[in-house]
């Protein structure tokens, strides 16, 4: 199954070419690694585009660049266990080192997995 939506919206989202390519791939990749390391299937997308947000001005979803992932359901080892994997595989920015493609946050709306990429540059695809 791989990948699955919480709502129509979102699948909507997903399937209208605006998310960022590479943010695409890595979440499709990640989706891979779930399910064939902890057999963890399918990762669930809970939020992709959000309009601009005064109060969080630095947000990368206005601009596609974010995704957001259930985690409440995962064990504590398998959801950092892919946050870490990603970290490893894909560097947010070579330049700012503490930047991070994935990390698991609370920011009001409950535990996720939060997965960015930088704007114009690759996050590491080859
Ligand atoms: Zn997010």
């Amino acid at each position: 199954m791989g990948i699955a939506f919480k709502t129509d919206l979102i699948r909507e989202e997903w399937e209208s070419g605006k998310l960022d390519k590479r943010l695409k791939g890595i979440v499709m990749m990640l989706a891979e690694y779930m399910e064939n390391v902890y057999g963890y299937d399918p990762l669930t997308i809970t939020s992709l585009f959000r309009p601009f947000d005064a109060k969080n001005p630095r947000s990368p979803h206005p601009h596609w660049r974010g995704v957001d992932i259930r985690d409440r359901d995962m064990p504590n080892g398998v959801a950092d266990g892919g946050v870490g994997w990603c970290n490893w595989k894909f560097k947010y920015d070579p330049k700012r080192p503490a930047l991070r493609t994935a990390l698991r946050h609370n920011v009001g709306q409950g535990s996720h997995i939060h997965l960015q990429v930088m704007a114009e540059s690759s996050p590491g695809l080859s």
